[in-house]
């Protein structure tokens, strides 16, 4: 096939060869996308849309930012990859910028939140043989009931979701889970022996943006602290300004210049990022510890080859930066607080929402039918008509998470969008 007729290409084509030549492990909205601006993405026939998932909140700087593009541009025709056996001028600068940036000693450099995840999961146990002395292969780390953390086999063996584990055992042991946002089932879970570690989401994204108490996180570090137990924050979703802060477990603070002094700050002993730290334009995580935790890896125990590459290196300094230099904090903040009062509104007309809840530009509406219906995909579609894009997520939730860099009377224009859509639908 010519590049030509290529291009002449169909929505419809598209999707069919996607369907005849793709594994079948997603379930798209029926929408091929040929191009991204900031809160904007236009689809193959030149339509344009509203982006309300940013990505999975990989997009939180907007689609394509010339600033980050362009770091990657300039790096990718210079150097891409090394891998780490030998060193890369780009990596060192970029150690010492995150890790002030964030407030640690250490950053382990990986690609995506899952390979972060397993990062955090295999430090967290080396440091509970090599300094709080647990006997080999006894370390236990406490996850929370409906969390998500990515689908390596280890990762999905402490999920409750059906759908990612069912017939992919056997499972990786070590693991025990307690109901989200539950102290007291924490602190029963942290009197067992031989525990090492606890991983939470501060918000749980994939779940349906499930918002704890506010003093679940605080709490549950302080509870961790008290044990001699590891408090592991896997922000990958909701870091990096999303919630209205740099981090999740920031709290209330929305400096972006991140202030351990703040009183509502959580640190986390062992802090996990992905998806905006490239502000979507390349796989970037990171694992960041501070010294007594991270140097238990030593060379030769852990490692990735595009991990810390050159190209990562630059756009997520880029990506950072854009959020530093933006005040994509204080905006999602403020355009939050507005979105959920609108939002809030249009459930005043309507009984097909019940809810909205969500933290900074991080949110969902709750779709008032059973769990199993098709209603909330079918409100998604009636948005795509309308030029907006939203994904369900578990039951009947949808997600809304556009990119930071939105302004209010964007904003507005989507909530009309919404309100329009929700108030002439019919099931
Ligand atoms: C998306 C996500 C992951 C996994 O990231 P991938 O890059 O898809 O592997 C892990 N944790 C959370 C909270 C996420 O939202």
């Amino acid at each position: 096939m010519s590049e030509l007729t290529r291009e002449k290409l169909g929505s419809a084509a598209l999707i069919e060869m996607e369907d005849k030549h793709g594994a079948h492990n997603y379930h798209p909205l029926p929408v091929v996308l040929a191009k991204g601006e900031g809160v904007y993405v236009w689809d193959v026939e030149g339509k344009k849309y509203f982006d309300f998932l940013s990505a999975y909140s990989a997009v939180n700087q907007g689609h394509c930012h010339p600033k980050i593009v362009g770091a990657m541009k300039e790096q990718a025709e210079t150097l891409t990859l090394t891998s780490r056996a030998f060193y890369n001028d780009a990596l060192g600068p970029y150690e010492q910028f995150i890790t002030n940036y964030f407030g640690f000693d250490k950053v382990l450099p990986m690609n995506t939140g899952a390979e972060a995840v397993e990062t955090a999961i295999k430090i967290c146990r080396k440091w509970a043989y090599e300094k709080k002395g647990i006997a080999e292969d006894q370390a236990k780390i406490i996850v929370c009931e409906n969390n998500f953390h990515g689908r390596t086999t280890t990762i999905v063996s402490f999920s409750n979701d059906e759908s990612a584990r069912k017939n992919f055992g056997p499972f990786t042991p070590g693991f025990i889970r307690i109901p989200y946002n539950d102290l007291d089932a924490l602190a029963s879970a942290l009197a067992e022996e031989n525990v090492a570690g606890f991983l939470v989401e501060p918000i749980q994204g994939e779940a349906g943006v499930f918002t704890p108490s506010e003093d679940f996180i605080p709490k549950a570090k302080e509870l961790c602290n008290k044990n001699g137990v590891l408090f592991i924050a896997d922000e990958v979703q909701t870091g990096i300004a999303r919630t209205g802060s740099l981090l999740a477990v920031c709290g209330n603070c929305t400096c972006e210049n991140h202030c351990e002094k703040q009183a509502t700050y959580a640190k986390p002993d062992i802090l996990i990022l992905g998806k905006a730290l490239s502000g979507g334009a390349y796989p970037v995580s990171a694992v960041l510890a501070d010294d007594e935790i991270m140097m238990v890896i030593r060379p030769g125990q852990h490692g990735s080859t595009f991990g810390g590459n050159p190209v990562a290196a630059k756009v997520a300094i880029a990506a950072l930066e854009v959020v530093r230099d933006e005040n994509l904090s204080q905006n999602a903040r403020r355009l939050g607080e507005l979105f959920r009062s609108e939002m809030n509104k249009i459930i005043a007309k309507t009984d097909l929402i019940t809810k909205v809840r969500g933290k900074g530009l991080l949110n969902a509406i709750l779709v008032n039918d059973t769990p199993d219906s098709e209603t909330a995909w079918n409100i998604c579609v009636a948005l795509k008509e309308n030029g907006l894009l939203a994904k369900p997520t578990h039951g009947n939730i949808i997600r809304f998470a556009p990119p930071l860099v939105m302004t209010e009377a964007q904003l507005m224009d989507c909530v009309a969008i919404i309100e329009k859509t929700i108030l002439e639908f019919k099931k």
